[in-house]
């Protein structure tokens, strides 16, 4: 039997199941603290490891004297509801590839605010983000689309996409995208550096955007049909339409690409636990400063 990290239970297969296993704050503790700090605890602070230090609502540096909870310096970096709300978040993101709306977050958790269930999937979105950091390689198709947005904002958005292209079978690997102001060589060539592991064999349209790329980086750069990026793109757009239908901003859209490319992404991951424990790492890691403004104003959805 596979045992769920430190529960001694196999991966729970219902929400019920899940629960059941997290009823006590101080389990969820016990569980985050050895997630985020197995070989023991590490200073947020000063970095000074206290491998004595136990799970503890507020746990004291012996080096620095900071105090530190379970939360700081995470995306749940100041949070006030239990601990258990953000493992069965994490467990109801994670147990089916389909996006979910914040309503149905607020209905879950029994949250009275709108704007917390927001605010929290806005978070879990940018912990998508910070775990599926492994880039394109190998055989990689890149393109761009546009996506519209209703409501006052009828302006298009550029989105740049890039796929791995697993040979001989031509099916679709890994993918990631990213919403650009507009494509040329610039945002391409920045894109790739993000995106697309060094060393790569590119498939780009026969685009002028497309023509100044750092061949340096890749084996090679080959003008030919674009198929794979497109089919992608249209997909996210038929799915954020329907799930948020038409409800985000512009300017949150980097968060839905990131969530759309994590779920296609941990698909490939062997089962269910992998890809909450992706998910949770994501969640304890250090959280980036530029998804700030991102996740400060909430739009209806
Ligand atoms: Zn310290």
């Amino acid at each position: 039997m596979q045992v769920f990290s430190n529960t001694g239970h196999s991966f729970p297969k219902t929400l019920d199941e899940f629960k059941n296993l997290f009823l006590e704050e101080n389990i969820s503790l016990e569980f985050l603290f050895q997630k985020r700090w197995p070989q023991g605890f590490v200073c947020p602070y000063c970095a000074w490891q206290n491998e004595e230090l136990r799970p503890a609502k507020t746990m004291i540096c012996s080096h620095c004297g900071h105090p530190t909870s379970i939360s700081t310096n995470t995306i749940m970096h100041g949070t006030k509801k239990p601990l258990s709300q953000w493992l069965i978040c994490i467990w109801w993101l994670t147990s089916s590839p389909g996006g979910k709306s914040a309503k149905d977050l607020q209905r879950l958790l029994h949250l009275s605010s709108y704007q917390t269930a927001w605010a929290w999937l806005q978070k879990l979105r940018m912990a998508m983000a910070l775990a599926d950091k492994k880039k394109c390689s190998k055989t990689v198709e890149i393109s761009s689309n546009t996506i519209s947005f209703g409501g006052e904002n009828l302006a298009k958005t550029p989105i740049l996409a890039a796929a791995e292209i697993i040979l001989p079978a031509g099916i679709t690997g890994r993918i990631k995208m990213a919403s650009v102001e507009s494509v040329n060589r610039k945002t391409v060539n920045s894109f790739l550096n993000r995106k697309v592991e060094p060393g790569s064999s590119l498939i780009v349209p026969d685009e002028v955007s497309y023509q100044n790329i750092n061949r340096n980086s890749f084996i090679s750069v080959a003008s030919s049909t674009i198929y794979k990026t497109r089919e992608i793109t249209e997909s996210f757009k038929l799915w954020i339409n329907t799930i948020h239908r038409g409800g985000v901003a512009a300017k949150h859209l980097q968060l839905y690409l990131d969530e759309f490319c994590f779920h296609s992404n941990a698909a490939m991951l062997p089962d269910r636990e992998a890809i909450f424990n992706l998910l949770l790492s994501g969640a304890l890691s250090k959280k980036s400063l530029s998804y700030k403004n991102l996740t400060s104003q909430p739009t209806k959805e």
